[in-house]
């Protein structure tokens, strides 16, 4: 299996798994996709369906990722997938159970992770990953990162203790919920380094930026980025579209209903379909910034600037341009590198593009299958109190809204519900919400008593240089 960027427009050669998992993003500003999809026959599906039963999700996740990964030994690549998969670090230790809810929708529970977002189900297998290739290659990293809540505890419960990682995870200051700072700031290592930036996320991740573009710099420290561009993330997520399928009952097509941000969550399930599981449409489900629930109504890209970014109850998916859209597009125009390029580089430019006049936007729904909605604060207290007082169950704010575009979509037969984190994250909306706290499993009791292990700095580069530098 090789890999391509998307902007490759010389035709270079594929890449090998382990060179562009430390690259992150392609030379060429592209992002990496395989050079074509593995294919998966009915047949294979039964047989997974067994092996899913008998001995467990990392047993599925072994098999599918090493249709994707075939410079590890395969004895190798096991032991990366038990550790990222080990049945203990998950609240259920079917890793992903799915159960059914009142109407016909499923939801698949993705957040059962140390960290309780389902960012864990693709950084803990990234962590097991790199860990592995540093030390197979005798190098080290220092990855910086910025997060506005889930992507850095996720990132941190995942890298901890990893030999030859160090971690600097930008934060803004005062700016995360309480549970969010109390879970990355209680984390007490000392190659994880907390930095809470005097700022908003932007300026976060615009000092990323300009740290990445300091070519001497970040060669002498070897930056690197665990960001959801990454594509073994994409390859991590793409097992639990197969495990969920595989524990609905029946073999008939199912719906995934996902709640989008960064289109990382929802490229897995697109590559699934490629892959041949039997998914019928994708829903995609936006908040308020409805840059992609745009896109798929109308065929017009439209990026937002930072004004024009709204602060909602489903913070992580706050985003104003999502950054793994680039992968679908390659493939909804028939993988043409030329035309990604000129409509990401030269159009995007100016802000926007606009597919609608084309024959790729006219068949997507056919040969693709993305619907896609959006949902208010209101629909999703709405949406957080009935399904307390039809299912019994909490759902947060991310969840809910793709409860809320699923039930709205029109979209017939069985809607497995993807949810992404634990209400226990959004205590205040879940009370806005019912009035009632969200449940708190018992690994988070007391964790903002803990030890706080933060340093704070001005949104300046040469602050986050000097505390690199040590
Ligand atoms: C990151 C995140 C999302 C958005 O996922 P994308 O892959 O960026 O589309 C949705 N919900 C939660 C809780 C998240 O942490």
């Amino acid at each position: 299996m090789r890999y391509v960027s998307t902007r490759d427009t010389a035709g270079l050669p594929g890449k090998r798994f382990s060179d562009i998992l430390l690259e992150g993003l392609a030379a060429d500003g592209g992002l990496y996709l395989p050079e074509s999809y593995p294919a998966v026959s009915a047949e294979t599906l039964e047989d997974w369906r067994v092996l899913l039963e008998r001995d467990g999700y990392a047993a599925l996740a072994f098999e599918i990722i090493r249709l994707f990964v075939d410079d590890i030994p395969d004895d190798d690549l096991r032991g990366i997938v038990d550790r990222a998969y080990a049945p203990t670090k998950f609240l259920d230790p079917a890793i992903v159970p799915v159960t059914a809810m009142a109407d016909g929708l499923w939801l698949a529970h993705l957040s059962n992770g140390p960290s309780a977002a389902f960012k864990d189900m693709a950084m803990q297998l990234l962590g097991e990953l790199f860990a592995y290739e540093l030390g197979r290659r005798g190098e080290s990293i220092t990855i910086v990162g910025a997060t506005s809540g889930d992507t850095g505890s996720s990132a941190e419960y995942a890298l901890r203790g990893k030999p030859g990682v160090r971690v600097f995870m930008l934060s803004p200051l005062g700016r995360m919920t309480p549970f969010q700072q109390a879970q990355m700031f209680s984390i007490d290592d000392p190659a994880i380094v907390n930095v809470a930036v005097e700022g908003v996320f932007d300026d976060c991740q615009d000092l990323v930026k300009e740290l990445n573009g300091d070519a001497e710099f970040k060669a002498r420290h070897r930056l690197g980025a665990v960001n959801s561009i990454n594509w073994a993330r994409l390859m991590a997520q793409v097992v639990y579209y197969f495990a969920a399928w595989l524990r609905v009952p029946g073999d008939e097509p199912v719906s995934f209903a996902v709640p989008s941000g960064n289109f990382g969550n929802i490229a897995a399930g697109h590559i699934a379909r490629e892959m041949g599981l039997p998914i019928h449409r994708l829903i995609l489900a936006t908040n308020e910034n409805n840059v992609l629930e745009e896109f798929f109504g109308t065929g017009r890209y439209r990026i937002r600037g930072t004004e024009e970014t709204l602060a909602t109850s489903s913070p992580s998916m706050d985003i104003s341009k999502a950054s793994n859209f680039e992968r679908f597009v390659f493939d909804l125009l028939g993988r043409d590198a030329a035309r990604v390029r000129s409509l990401f580089v030269d159009e995007l430019a100016d802000g926007e593009f606009d597919l609608s006049g084309t024959p790729e936007f006219a068949g997507q729904l056919d040969r693709f299958g993305f619907v896609s909605g959006a949902s208010t604060h209101q629909d999703r207290l709405d949406e957080i109190r009935r399904v307390l007082a039809d299912d019994g169950l909490m759902i947060d704010p991310h969840t809910a809204d793709a409860v809320h575009v699923a039930r709205l979509s029109g979209v017939e037969g069985r809607i497995v519900v993807l949810e992404t984190a634990l209400p226990v994250k959004f205590a205040e909306t879940i009370v806005e919400a019912t009035g009632q706290e969200p449940p708190r499993p018992e690994r988070f009791v007391g964790i903002e008593d803990l030890p706080r292990h933060v340093v704070e700095i001005p949104r300046d580069a040469n602050a986050l240089r000097a505390l690199i530098e040590g």
